[in-house]
């Protein structure tokens, strides 16, 4: 899959956006959706889908762009308050060969603890409990 093509509707977060595939959500509004990774790289490990059906961050409208952001610095915030992480990975990937697998543009939030190494991209499927209680945590310091 290359950097630019078609918009594919019927890929896994535009049906999550469309309430058609479940999700651990943490947030949601007019603008995104922020749910937990389920191959996650590190505990808490968490996404920010903006809703405009946009393969990655070319093709997103700067409006849309720029109120993305806005979320992905209050969920950022909201997993340092919760779960107290020494630093906080903030990624977003651009076609394949960036290390994009999911086509419907995103970013990624990944709280970092001194010492611990990276999990790998897409990795161990995580415990979907333990997924449950953080996303209640993250969710607990978002006004
Ligand atoms: P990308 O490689 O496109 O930047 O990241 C896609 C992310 O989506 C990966 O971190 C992967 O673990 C995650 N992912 C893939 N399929 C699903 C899914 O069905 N649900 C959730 N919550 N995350 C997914």
């Amino acid at each position: 899959m290359s950097l630019t093509g078609t918009y594919d509707d019927q890929n896994i977060f535009a049906k999550i956006i469309a309430g058609e595939a479940p999700a651990i959500k943490i947030f949601e509004d007019d603008v995104a959706v922020a749910f937990m990774d389920i191959f996650p790289q590190s505990p808490g490990h968490c996404l920010v889908v903006p809703k405009e059906p946009a393969r990655n961050l070319l093709d997103l409208s700067d409006d849309m762009a720029a109120a993305a952001i806005q979320r992905v610095k209050t969920l950022a915030k909201a997993v340092e308050t919760a779960l107290q992480p020494d630093g906080i990975m903030v990624t977003q990937f651009n076609g394949a060969p960036a290390g994009q697998s999911v086509f419907h543009i995103h970013f990624h939030i990944i709280p970092r603890w001194e010492g611990d190494s990276l999990g790998r991209h897409g990795g161990e499927k995580a415990d979907m409990d333990e997924l449950e209680a953080q996303a209640r945590k993250i969710a607990s310091f978002i006004d």
